[in-house]
């Protein structure tokens, strides 16, 4: 962009950066028109302006950021911050390691180029004035994890959010809040634009070159949690509802894109009354030393895969009625207040973090008979609060006991750091249950971005990138390669743009 302000040529209405005010049922050609505002949407209105295109985003909520601002970090291969550590994985084995175990069922081309061009694009964004470090999450991930360390006093997905939007503003790019896309305008078999409403009713019919989608999957709609996920949204939910319905997924099916298979980034995570999402109650359910039954009062499973989140989430989930319990007693309490956790949540409760408020946590929700956490002077006790069969939870509690003395699982075999009996003073449960930070998937593309139609051709003038592409995990999400999602979003939203771009030449 050459001009910081752009001049619509139906009307005398000049917009200023990032404030965009049109008149009623206006008419906005653009060359690029990016829906939604999160880290998907803000690398692809960026790079796009960087490319010298006139782009105009969208964005439903009167805020931009989306979930990645809730984020914390990005995978990136073999980038240079890894370079700078040393850190002994190459693309290759990262490439191979991930496409088996994601059993082949994604896309390898879309794969194997994220990888390859993953820490290119943390360069990109730190060339814009962010930040990083890397993080390995817990002992059995690898140093993928770019943390954002700082954009101008703000860390993780805030500041990534900030550091886009501000670059997103001095290149003059159109950003429109509460204005959501409805529909995409075609003609003669391509897109042409972009039909948006905003929050007054007024009504913009956006004419441009090329559509990217980037708002972000489905997975604040429970209908189609249920009908497109195969999940119980009773028991598979939201934990960070931001109103992301699949408009994009909608959108382009209607004009003839094959609908692709979806998936979760998935975790575990509990809930009930007086207990805050992230609280240090919360952040017991992420322990690894804690005893898992189901509500047949039997252990389910090596308690241990807390610290692979979506894969916990599964386990959870896999219980008849998709929840279980997380027992502990006072001696739990006390590790996790002086010495800190063994499983971070992610950076937003860092591993070793001194759970200072649990003893106040523990009263507030006992206070209000929380349905999610019980406390009992005998395990006999808490099975008949939580209504589980007092004989078996004896039983579970008396082996699982055994194993700790024996420092060996002959049932799952948890790894034995996380063997701690359960013989403290007072006993406790906290309802587990099973979540998901976003869905992933609706759209299949192709290696330039490109949505295909039902007979696998790419529509013309339409790409998607960030969680509602398809194929780019398989059933559970890989959270062995911490930040596949947020360094995805990024990276495809930024090659969506170098590819439309190429198509305006
Ligand atoms: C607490 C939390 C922590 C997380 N941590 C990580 C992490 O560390 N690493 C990782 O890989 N992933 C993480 N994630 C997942 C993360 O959200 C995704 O990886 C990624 O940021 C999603 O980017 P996106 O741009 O595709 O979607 P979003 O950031 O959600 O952006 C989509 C945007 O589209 C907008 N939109 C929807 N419909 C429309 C419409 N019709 N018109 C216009 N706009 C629309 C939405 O309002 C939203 O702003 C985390 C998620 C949460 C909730």
């Amino acid at each position: 962009m050459s001009s910081p302000a752009i001049k619509l040529l139906t009307a005398s209405v000049v917009l200023c950066f990032g404030c965009a005010s049109f008149a009623a049922n206006q008419t906005i050609n653009t060359d690029l028109v990016v829906v939604g505002a999160g880290s998907a949407g803000l690398s692809a209105a960026v790079q796009g302006a960087e490319l010298g295109k006139k782009v105009v985003l969208l964005e439903k909520n009167p805020y931009v950021g989306g979930n990645s601002q809730h984020a914390e970090g990005l995978f990136a291969v073999d980038s240079e911050w890894n370079r700078l550590r040393s850190d002994p994985l190459t693309r290759q084995q990262a490439y191979e390691a991930f496409i088996k175990k994601q059993n082949h069922l994604v896309d390898p081309y879309k794969n194997k180029d994220f990888v390859e061009g993953s820490g290119e694009n943390i360069s990109w964004l730190a060339s814009h004035g962010i930040e990083f470090e890397v993080r390995r999450e817990t002992p059995d991930k690898d140093n993928t994890w770019h943390i954002i360390k700082n954009y101008k006093g703000t860390n993780h997905g805030a500041g990534l959010i900030k550091g886009m939007k501000d670059a997103a503003d001095k290149l003059g790019v159109t950003t429109m809040v509460s204005t959501p896309a409805t529909d995409l305008i075609t003609k003669d078999g391509k897109v042409v634009g972009v039909v948006a409403k905003d929050a007054k009713g007024n009504t913009y019919t956006i004419n441009s070159k090329a559509v990217i989608l980037a708002s972000g999957s489905f997975g604040d709609d429970p209908q189609k949690v249920k009908e497109w996920g195969h999940r119980d949204p009773e028991g598979w939910k939201s934990s960070v509802p931001i109103n992301k319905t699949g408009d994009g997924i909608v959108m382009a099916t209607k004009i003839g894109a094959e609908r692709g298979p979806v998936s979760f980034i998935g975790h575990l995570g509990t809930e009930g009354k007086g207990i805050k999402f992230l609280s240090n109650l919360y952040a017991v359910s992420w322990q690894p030393f804690n005893l898992w039954v189901n509500s047949d009062g039997q252990r389910f499973t090596d308690e241990s895969t807390s610290n692979a989140f979506s894969e916990a989430a599964n386990g959870i989930y896999a219980q008849h009625d998709h929840y279980g319990w997380a027992i502990f007693d006072t001696n739990t309490i006390d590790y996790c207040m002086t010495k800190g956790i063994d499983s971070g949540i992610g950076v937003l409760v860092p591993v070793g973090t001194q759970l200072k408020n649990l003893q106040q946590d523990i009263k507030d929700a006992l206070a209000v008979d929380s349905d999610g956490f019980k406390e009992a002077d005998s395990i006999a006790e808490l099975a008949k609060k939580i209504n589980v069969p007092a004989k078996n939870l004896e039983a579970t509690v008396a082996e699982y006991n055994k194993t700790c003395e024996l420092q060996h699982d002959p049932m799952f075999l948890k790894d034995r750091r996380y063997l701690k009996p359960i013989n403290g003073k007072k006993y406790y449960a906290l309802k587990l249950k099973s979540y998901f930070f976003s869905a992933y998937g609706g759209l299949v593309t192709n290696r330039q971005h490109q949505v295909l139609d039902t007979h696998h051709k790419p529509i013309p003038g339409l790409y998607a990138a960030g969680l509602e592409v398809s194929n780019m995990v398989g059933p559970t999400y890989p959270d062995f390669f911490s930040g596949h999602a947020f360094g995805f979003a990024s990276y495809s939203g930024r090659h969506a743009a170098i590819n439309a771009a190429e198509t305006m030449k």
